[in-house]
């Protein structure tokens, strides 16, 4: 392909573009392919003479789209929304075009200053302290899995980078029993150990209880266990479940513990000033993650986390062999200390793009309305009398399930099953479910950047017209 084939192409392919996201609707949300359907249509060696672009693409029609679940459908409320926009879009493309590796200052100035830049503003608008500092992630995991590591390394005065473990297996770290997995991952890979992660009680709310925290530790201590670091949740993966901050700080600085905080979902809440309450004592806490990428209308991969101590982070992974030392190392960012891989993507562009096309105030503006959409709902749910709500709706995810009069719980599992089953199959809706208390409970989320009112009414409206045929 030539610069001309290459113009050719990409013009075409952005009226495709536009016309998928202007058609979205029109897909099945969620694939409804059999495993290996994709697999076996693909050959099963590489062809060996370059092929036409326009019979690649025509394949990538035929065979690559019925096996995509489409995460920009409005009607997608699986999981957590993986968030895109016009404007994150548009920066893609020029990361993708300009292909820089942005590993240090010098690989690209533009990518670090503005890191450095598009970091402090959304520490400005989440309201975290003004002497944090911000860096971009892949993901929420490996940022918390950062933290981990930080707090390793502070704790023991960078030992186990230099020596290994030796006298140091004892290490413990806290979190709730709702806590997302990429915690036990993290403390997996930290050498940690999965046995020495605490899961803490939870309430009714299935938020971390302080009390329980605070006799976990001591409990280790006088085992001769040595406390490491506390996860906190804003949001729990489950039900969006937010871990009392101020208690948990307060212990986590009686005992010098790092506090990370796992804000991954929840996080861009904090744009709204009536969430500002859920980081209250955070001057206590040490980090903290969370997603753009996730509920702030970025392309997947973006995850921001802030650290209060700058140090700390760039003395577990500061690395400068000959080949990467530069005469201005003393005066800038080189990112490349402040996580774990070399090789960076040009990540902040799309957020500068995001944050500057939506305004702050947009911004604001379509995650409130998403929780208002959300909670009305929750309303409606509550008020109808085969339905109730399993968990507190603190923004726009929805746990709930459909309760007839006279069923016991075995059953009303089963027709909960079926009912997500059923929503799933007519390929215009996608949620997923999750147990609470050993409750089917069905999770509806109400993410998706341009989702408007009439796609909650269509996803409500399909729930009470399906339950009627459930046996
Ligand atoms: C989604 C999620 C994660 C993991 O996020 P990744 O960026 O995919 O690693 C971690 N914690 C919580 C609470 C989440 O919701």
């Amino acid at each position: 392909m030539n610069n001309n084939n290459f113009r050719k192409q990409a013009h075409q392919l952005v009226d495709w573009m536009a016309d998928y996201l202007e058609n979205i609707e029109q897909y099945p949300v969620k694939s409804k392919v059999k495993p290996r359907q994709i697999y076996e249509q693909i050959p099963t060696t590489a062809p060996n003479q370059g092929e036409a672009m326009t019979h690649i693409f025509a394949d990538f029609e035929a065979q690559i789209m019925p096996g995509i679940t489409h995460w920009q459908h409005p009607n997608f409320h699986a999981y957590f929304p993986a968030s895109s926009s016009y404007p994150s879009v548009l920066a893609e493309m020029l990361t993708a075009t300009i292909g820089a590796q942005c590993m240090i200052w010098d690989t690209s100035p533009a990518a670090a200053e503005l890191e450095e830049r598009v970091m402090e503003w959304l520490q400005q608008m989440t309201g975290l302290p003004s002497n944090w500092v911000g860096v971009i992630q892949d993901t929420a995991s490996t940022a918390t899995l950062t933290a981990i590591l930080s707090a390793r390394e502070k704790l023991t005065n960078n030992a186990i980078n230099k020596k290994g473990f030796e006298g140091n297996a004892n290490m413990r770290v806290y979190c709730s029993q709702e806590t997302h997995s990429s915690i036990e991952k993290g403390v997996k890979i930290a050498g940690i150990g999965a046995n020495n992660l605490v899961e803490i009680g939870v309430d009714d709310a299935l938020a971390m209880q302080p009390k329980l925290l605070a006799a976990a530790i001591q409990k280790d201590i006088q085992n001769g266990l040595q406390p490491l670091c506390v996860i906190a949740t804003l949001g729990t993966t489950g039900t969006t479940a937010i871990d009392p901050l101020k208690p948990i700080a307060d212990i986590c600085e009686k005992h010098d513990l790092w506090l990370h905080i796992d804000a991954a979902y929840a996080g861009s809440a904090l744009v709204l000033n009536n969430y500002q309450w859920m980081i209250e004592g955070i001057e206590k806490a040490d980090s903290l993650v969370f997603n753009p990428h996730k509920w702030m209308f970025t392309n997947f991969d973006c995850s921001a986390y802030f650290v209060k101590d700058k140090q700390a982070l760039l003395n577990t992974f500061e690395i400068l062999p000959e080949y990467l030392k530069t005469k201005v190392d003393t005066q800038v960012n080189n990112y490349r200390d402040w996580g774990i891989p070399l090789g960076r993507r040009f990540r902040a562009l799309k957020l500068w793009f995001v944050i500057r096309s939506f305004g702050v105030a947009g911004i604001q503006q379509r995650i409130q309305s998403h929780i208002s959409m959300a909670q009305n709902l929750a309303i409606e749910i509550k008020n109808h009398p085969d339905f109730e709500i399993l968990a507190p709706t603190h923004f726009n995810m929805i746990c709930f399930r459909y309760h007839p009069k006279g069923k016991n719980e075995a059953a009303l599992n089963q027709l909960n099953e079926q009912l997500l089953q059923a929503l799933n199959d007519t390929g215009k809706v996608y949620l997923t479910h999750t147990k609470i208390k050993g409750k089917y409970t069905l999770r509806l989320v109400i993410g998706q950047t341009y989702m408007e009112q009439r796609h909650v009414d269509k996803v409500w409206g399909l729930v009470q017209g399906l339950v009627s045929n459930l046996v």
